[in-house]
């Protein structure tokens, strides 16, 4: 998976390589869907919702620009894949929260995650596009649902020169973008790949 699908796609973050070698993925599916844990696409986990692409995983940890000890909240913790590169990446020092507004999906993945060793990862239920007010500022936030623009109240719980990752777009059709904090507090807006993400649903849309 990595050489093939992701080096070869030019995914050079030596942190993300040595991540997404060392989680295994087949861990975050299904039992029934073990053995097509390393193809090329997204698979269904329980709630209608999804496990992406490993690509589309790396792409997002590469954008998110770990350079250890970070602050962290992200946004959909879905089968708890996403979180265990980022805690993965992060090591040893900097914190997580990850939100997922499925109780079933969390308690699944918080059980992975010990099961994996990364126990450390503060997971919550609730509703994400509010962010984590109490535990802001982030340095980094990244939202693995689709909306048509970047949530207000995440934007303010990042730090000035923080990062969201976040696909941007319609419902059908999205581009992966990151939008960096500037010393003024605009946005500076860097756009990416098409993708196709789950919707982000929520208050804070
Ligand atoms: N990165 C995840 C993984 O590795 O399995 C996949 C995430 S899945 C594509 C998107 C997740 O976002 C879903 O589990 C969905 O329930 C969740 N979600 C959507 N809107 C949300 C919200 N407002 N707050 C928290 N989670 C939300």
């Amino acid at each position: 998976m990595v050489d093939d699908q992701l080096v070869g796609r030019g995914i050079s973050d030596p942190r993300v390589l040595e991540a997404m070698r060392r989680v295994p993925r087949e861990h975050f599916v299904a039992d029934g869907m073990r053995h097509r844990a390393y193809n090329d696409g997204a698979l269904a986990i329980p709630c209608d919702q999804t496990i992406s692409q490993p690509l589309i995983v790396a792409l997002m940890s590469e954008s998110v620009a770990i350079t250890g000890g970070e602050r962290i909240l992200e946004v959909g913790t879905g089968s708890g894949y996403q979180t265990a590169i980022l805690a993965e990446m992060l090591r040893p020092g900097g914190t997580i929260w990850s939100i997922e507004r499925h109780s079933e999906l969390s308690r699944t993945a918080g059980e992975k995650l010990n099961a994996l060793g990364y126990g450390d990862v503060r997971l919550h239920v609730g509703d994400g596009s509010l962010g984590l007010v109490d535990s802001a500022p982030f340095d980094a936030i990244l939202v693995a649902a689709a909306a048509a623009r970047c949530p207000p109240a995440l934007w303010e719980q990042l730090r000035i020169g923080g990062r969201i990752v976040i696909p941007l777009g319609t419902a059908e059709q999205q581009q992966l973008v990151v939008l960096v904090k500037s010393e003024s507090g605009d946005p500076i807006t860097q756009i990416g790949i098409p993708c196709r993400f789950v919707p982000l649903l929520g208050a804070g849309i």
